[in-house]
Order: C-alpha cells, then sequence, then structure tokens
C-alpha cells in the first residue's frame, strides 16, 4: 500500500531533505527536567528554571554554531520559554534557518512479562499536541524506543511493540505537518560485541521500516535516528573505520534510498568518538543513498556544560566550546574532519547504564 496523501506532503519533504543538509545537523537540547537535573548536578549547578534558561539561551545563541546546525530538539514543556531579552528561542532559530523539533514521547515504562524491556508512552492525544506545535511553529518531531542487548534481548515482541509505536507515532506527525525522527535507540550497555551490534541493529531496523511501510508512512518526509553500530560499553573498543562499516552495512540492508537523512545519537560515546565515527562514515567510499549527519545531545554539550560550570562570565568559553564541536561534526558530516577538536577531555566517555532521555 503507498504512502497516505497529507497535506503537509511537500513541505514534508523539503524540511526533512533540509534537515539533513550534508555540513549540517541537529543539536539535542530536549532533556527532560530530571535528566537536566542530573546534568547540572554535574557542575554543581542547581535544577531550576533560571538555570535551564541560561543553559539553553547560551547553546542557541551561540556565535556561528547555527551556521552548522539544521535543526534543534526541545523538550516540549519549555518549548514556549523565551531569551532573557524576551524573543522566543523558536524565533531567534527561526531567524537563523534553525528549524525546531519537539520531543513529543513521555517516555518508557516496562514491557509486562520482559526482562526489563520498555515499550514509549505518549500515543494518546498525540495528534493535538502535534497539531499545537505546528501552530508554535515547530516542523519536526522525536520519539524515542529504546532497546537492549542482552542474553535473550532484545525479543521479538520488543522489537515489534517498537517498531509499531513509532510507525503510529510517525503516521500522527506527518498528518498533522511535523517530519518525525523515527528513533529506535539500542543502548550501548553491555559487554558483546560489535558483530552482535550489527545482528540487532538490522533486525530493530528492518521491524521498523515494514511497521512504517504498514502505516502508510511517506519516508521520503522522515529522518532515522539510529545508534551507531558499536561493540558494548564494556566489551574493548574499535577503530572508526570498524564503526563505520559495520554501521554503513547495517544501514544499507535495511534503510530505503527513500529516506532522506540518518542523524545519529550519540548514545554515551565521547564528544571525539562520535565526531570520528562519523567523520570515518562520510570518508567511506562506495553507495551511500541517504546523508549521514548528527543529532547529538550529550556528545555535542558535555564540554559547553564543563566550561560553563553554572557562571555567567565563562558564557563566552562556553560558547566557544560549543562552536568548537559544531564545527567538527559539520566536517564530519562531508568527511573532512582532521582531529583537532579533541582537546579539553573531549575523548572522556559520556557513557551512562540504562540511560533516559
Ligand atoms: P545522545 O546524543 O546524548 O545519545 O542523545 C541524543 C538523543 O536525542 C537521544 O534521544
Amino acid at each position: 500500500m503507498s504512502a497516505f496523501k497529507s497535506k503537509y506532503q511537500d513541505e514534508l519533504i523539503a524540511n526533512a531533505t533540509y534537515i539533513g543538509t550534508p555540513g549540517k545537523g541537529i543539536l539535542a537540547a530536549d532533556e527532560s527536567t530530571g535528566t537536566i537535573g542530573k546534568r547540572l548536578s554535574s557542575i554543581n549547578v542547581e535544577n531550576n528554571e533560571a538555570n535551564r534558561r541560561a543553559l539553553r539561551e547560551l547553546l542557541f545563541t551561540a556565535p556561528g554554531c547555527v551556521q552548522c546546525l539544521s535543526g534543534v530538539i526541545m523538550f516540549e514543556d519549555n518549548y514556549y520559554i523565551s531569551l532573557c531579552v524576551g524573543k522566543l528561542f523558536v524565533e531567534v532559530l527561526k531567524e537563523n534557518k534553525v528549524l525546531t523539533g519537539i520531543k513529543v514521547d513521555k517516555g518508557t515504562i516496562e514491557l509486562p512479562g520482559t526482562n526489563g524491556e520498555t515499550t514509549t508512552q505518549g500515543l494518546d492525544d498525540l495528534g493535538q499536541r502535534c497539531k499545537k506545535y505546528y501552530e508554535a511553529g515547530a516542523r519536526f518531531a522525536k520519539w524515542r524506543a529504546v532497546l537492549k542487548i542482552g542474553a535473550n534481548e532484545p525479543t521479538p515482541h520488543a522489537i515489534h511493540e517498537n517498531a509499531y509505536g513509532l510507525a503510529r507515532y510517525a503516521a500522527i506527525c506527518q498528518e498533522n505537518g511535523l517530519v518525525p525522527i523515527v528513533e529506535p535507540e539500542i543502548l550501548s550497555d553491555g559487554s558483546h560485541d560489535i558483530n552482535k551490534c550489527a545482528d540487532v541493529t538490522e533486525r530493530v531496523l528492518a521491524a521498523c521500516y515494514k511497521a512504517l511501510s504498514d502505516h502508510h508512512v511517506l519516508l521520503e518526509g522522515t529522518l532515522l535516528k539510529p545508534n551507531m553500530v558499536t561493540p558494548g560499553a564494556d566489551s574493548a573498543r574499535v577503530k572508526p573505520e570498524v564503526i563505520a562499516e559495520h554501521t554503513v552495512r547495517a544501514l544499507l540492508r535495511t534503510v530505503p534510498a527513500a529516506v532522506p537523512a540518518i542523524v545519529f545519537l550519540s548514545g554515551g560515546q565521547s564528544e571525539e568518538e562520535a565526531t570520528v565515527n562519523l567523520n570515518a562514515m562520510n570518508m567511506l567510499k562506495g553507495k551511500k543513498p541517504w546523508s549521514l549527519t548528527f543529532s547529538y545531545g550529550r556528545a555535542l554539550q558535555q564540554s559547553t556544560l564543563k566550561a560553563w560550570a553554572g557562571k555567567a562570565e565563562n558564557i563566552p568559553k562556553a560558547q566557544a566550546a560549543l562552536l568548537t564541536r559544531c564545527k567538527a561534526n559539520s566536517q564530519a558530516t562531508m568527511g573532512t574532519y582532521k582531529g583537532d577538536a579533541n582537546i579539553d577531555g573531549a575523548s572522556e566517555s559520556l557513557h551512562v547504564k540504562d540511560y533516559k532521555y
């Protein structure tokens, strides 16, 4: 059955294609209030509205960064916040040709009868929420499904449940003019090798594209946000070229060429690892029908957060740190990154077991 006709069809295709423009990527700044609290407490800063706004303001107004960004993802509760000077964040970003998106899922809950596998909530009033966000200026959305690798996981039940949840979400978004970012994140927790991750990634992505097809989703107006194919966090590291080869092969086997772009999550890799692995994929010779860019949270914000430490006088230093990462990742989308952003702790692992967004 072919994709359904949305009145937003041309706009969805144009926006998804724009977000995937080589040289640009997405800043994921959609941490829930609880998750941002953990980040702030790592720099001894209190989790209150003023501090959350100050962090986001420094991120969204950092000089030079917007040229490397095509999108910013926000948490729905603070989509409507404004800069200290009164302008809405959304307006500032729009003026700089950065599309805004919203995390529309409501987090995960355990699937009964499984060994801690989860499904993602938030479908019930999703249509009305998407309509409201479109009217407020949002042009894309994110929904994070989480799968884990274990002795018997992910189970076919968890794969099926999460794939159909993502597809249902994607169809609802498109009906309301939002480009859905389809994010089936396979956590890196564990001591498995890279082949195991490749096998699971292929099974999960194949199930997602079957579900998206069953739901008549217009693939040209979607984006995929997958994990890279890597060994487990407790396993020995492998070279970027190996990660690139395994990741691109898994994607080629499962992601239709109609999808304009693949925007990777960083998933606990260090800032530098996330950059060099993306760079290696874009250097890889051979068929790649989609653009390969970034939608990083931790791997774009960590050195900025540390440089800021909650102090107004550190804002220029923090914004310079963000610019370093933005430029490096922009180059990585074109395979031209030379390693010069590997400074000031950029190689520190950002892995957190059972990470919640
Ligand atoms: P990380 O890059 O920190 O993994 O987060 C990206 C994201 O949006 C996960 O949902």
